[in-house]
């Protein structure tokens, strides 16, 4: 495969940070654009540590379209690997303007200025909660996007939209939507991970946080779901899977036109589930109790990764087991992230 030079938005984040090594790995060449607004440079000083390779980070927003036009004649980039935005689901329900300004408007400026320069091959961080309440399980790309039960959802749906309208009247434009389950875990070399600002909204950091000691007790959200055990159940993968799923999705681009693909392992695993097996694997205690539902959950969903497998030559390569390991590791090893 021939070395690509792409700009990656978001890519001092936290899935952005594990694809830039990823990307790095596979030979390709990066440049960064991150706002810093949810990650830290020491993220992509690990990246650069772990690889002994260099990249490009510029410190900026892609709602900024001076600076875009300025990175893209600084630095001839033929792809965009697209995850800056706002990503917390109940705050987007808080601060819904924020998040359109951010993810859709913020998209929007970032394709302006990339038909100003030429460039028009990107990749973008979609996630599963496109498919909506109603969509059958496991969600397939072929089902057409539901109603998203919050602003976040509702602006991932818009910048698919944003994108395919964009295609549509275009053919030079070529575009990868990835719609992610569950990411978690963390690099296995224990530098680098997931460093969320303040009290996590996600189940992982968490879980990682109360075995750490640093909170006092999970609260498990609902015990009276139709599921397995009572508890939500979710497609969790790990985070370096999904790295290598975006150097593969940025190689196999369609000459022309948009392409779709789930990321996710195609198995569900329960709250309680991914508790225990957590205590169990790392043998260390997390406390727990049972609380109230968490407004706009869904009881189950999970991928269909069919696709992906066939048409990527991409699939999870790395267990359950893998992802509880690797996230304790980091977390122990940076008990404060990246401070
Ligand atoms: P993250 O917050 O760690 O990464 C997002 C990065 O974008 C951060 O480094 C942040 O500083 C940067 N950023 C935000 N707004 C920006 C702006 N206007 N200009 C420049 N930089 C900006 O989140 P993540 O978990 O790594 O998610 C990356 C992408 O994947 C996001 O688009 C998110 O919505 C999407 N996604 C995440 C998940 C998940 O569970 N983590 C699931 C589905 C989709
Ligand atoms: N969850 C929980 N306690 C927490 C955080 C999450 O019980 O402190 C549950 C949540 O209700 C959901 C699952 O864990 O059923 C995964 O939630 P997360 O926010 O990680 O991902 P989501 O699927 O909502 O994007």
């Amino acid at each position: 495969m021939l070395s690509i030079k792409v700009m990656v938005s978001g890519g001092a984040g936290y899935i952005g940070s594990h694809t830039v090594l990823a990307l790095l790995e596979a030979g390709h060449e990066v440049v960064v654009l991150d706002n810093l607004c949810n990650a830290s440079r020491e993220s992509l000083r690990r990246v650069e540590r772990l690889t002994e390779r260099s990249l490009t980070f510029v410190e900026g927003d892609i709602r900024d379209r001076a600076l875009l036009d300025q990175l893209f004649r600084e630095h001839v980039v033929s792809a965009v690997i697209h995850f800056a935005g706002l990503k917390a689901v109940g705050e987007s329900m808080e601060q819904p303007l924020a998040y359109y300004e951010n993810n859709v408007a913020g998209t929007l400026t970032l394709c302006q200025a990339m038909q100003a320069a030429g460039v028009s091959r990107l990749v973008f961080s979609s996630s599963a909660t496109v498919y909506g309440a109603e969509a059958p399980v496991p969600y397939r790309e072929e089902t057409p996007r539901g109603q998203p039960s919050s602003p976040y959802g509702a602006s991932k749906a818009m910048v698919e939209q944003l994108l395919e309208d964009l295609c549509y009247s275009d053919s030079t434009w070529s575009v990868t939507l990835l719609r992610y389950f569950n990411p978690i875990g963390a690099h296995e070399s224990g530098l680098m991970g997931e460093d969320p600002l303040g009290l996590p909204n996600n189940l992982m950091p968490f879980i990682a946080q109360v075995a750490a000691g640093r909170r006092q007790r999970l609260s498990i959200f609902g015990d009276d779901y139709p599921t397995r055990d009572g508890t939500c159940e979710r497609d969790y993968l790990h985070v370096m899977d999904l790295a290598e799923g975006h150097v593969k999705a940025l190689e196999h681009l369609p000459s022309s036109g948009v392409s779709c693909y789930n990321l996710g392992t195609g198995r569900a695993i329960s709250v309680l589930e991914m508790v225990e097996r957590f205590v169990a694997v790392n043998n260390v205690p997390v406390p727990y109790s049972f609380a109230p539902r968490r407004g706009g959950d869904l009881p189950a969903f999970w991928a269909d990764p069919g696709k992906a497998h066939q048409e990527l030559e991409w699939q999870a390569r790395r267990n359950l087991d893998d992802m509880l390991q690797d996230t304790w590791r980091w977390q122990k090893q940076n008990p404060r992230g990246y401070e």
